[in-house]
């Protein structure tokens, strides 16, 4: 294998980010067109040389965020890696199989990167696994058709941050009250953290609101500067907001929130009755499989 010219793969990507398919110490040129063979085709070459076919990732953040990484290389899932995740309790399976098909860098936790990040580390990692394809149904809201909706994962849109992005940004003046709030965006591991210590205080309280409440006192750092607040206090403001500043600080909250990383609307035109319908992709958890068809012969 040594010795073999090192080319640089392009798959389809004439959108978003470029990412490079590498086999550990060789690399080979991939054809979008029959993608899906040669990743077979590799994937049993891999196989017989009991290494891992892995890919470098760019993240959407581009290094900008401090003590997150600018790359992460991620190796295709294994069967052994099911194993292990499934035996032991976890809070997310996916980001738990993320997390032990990590290369590089070496020992960096996934829960320290941004959700927007880590779905599309995911998706990364599905098309890289079982490869490029995906059908789904879609129902069109015109004539109620279910359509068969296929998508090529590998020419879906990645929006990358731009060089003034912060995870710590201000929302307002709120158009009512004038006030301005500071906030920030949660990591996997303080959503997760929060997502945990609701769980035991709604058991002990019975109180459904805690995991709102404190998503929301994680979120917001200051009020009009202040940012000495408990966070009590925090939740107090805000239930205290006429529901036009609090819809609208939710609403550009959201935004910023889903505004990067793999951009998850779509279009396609009715099978039945030509329309054009706008609809988004289904959610990462529900395609992390491969696609096969197996006939078993009578
Ligand atoms: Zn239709």
């Amino acid at each position: 294998m040594a010795g073999r010219p090192k080319t640089d793969i392009q798959p389809d990507l004439t959108k978003g980010i470029p990412s490079q398919f590498v086999e550990q110490g060789d690399e080979q040129i991939i054809q979008p067109n029959n993608q899906n063979e040669q990743l077979k085709e590799k994937a049993q070459t891999v196989f017989n040389q009991k290494t891992a076919l892995i890919e470098t990732v760019k993240l959407p953040t581009r290094g900008l965020v401090p003590n997150i990484p600018g790359e992460i290389t991620i190796r295709a899932l294994q069967r052994k890696d099911k194993k292990k995740v499934l035996m032991t309790e976890v809070d997310d399976i996916l980001l738990a199989l993320l997390q032990h098909v990590l290369v590089e860098p070496q020992n960096f936790n996934i829960y320290n990167l941004l959700p927007f990040e880590t779905k599309y580390l995911l998706y990364r990692l599905r098309v890289l696994t079982y490869g490029n394809q995906h059908t789904f149904k879609d129902r069109c809201p015109y004539c109620s058709n279910v359509n068969d909706v296929e998508l090529d994962l590998n020419i879906l849109d990645v929006k990358e941050v731009p060089d003034s992005f912060k995870t710590l940004f201000d929302i307002g003046p709120l158009p009512v009250s004038g006030t301005i709030l500071k906030c920030k965006l949660l990591t996997e591991g303080e959503r997760a953290e929060i997502t945990k210590r609701a769980k035991e205080l709604k058991d002990a309280t019975g109180n459904d609101a805690v995991e709102m409440d404190m998503l929301w006192e994680a979120r917001v750092v200051a009020i009009n500067n202040d940012s000495k607040l408990a966070p009590v206090e925090i939740t107090q403001f805000l239930d205290e907001l006429t529901d036009y500043d609090s819809e609208w600080f939710m609403e550009y909250y959201y935004k910023y929130e889903g505004n990067y990383g793999l951009q998850t609307k779509l279009n396609y035109n009715c099978d039945e009755c030509k329309g054009r319908v706008e609809s988004e992709m289904p959610s990462i958890y529900t395609f992390f499989r491969p696609t096969f068809k197996i006939n078993i012969a009578e």
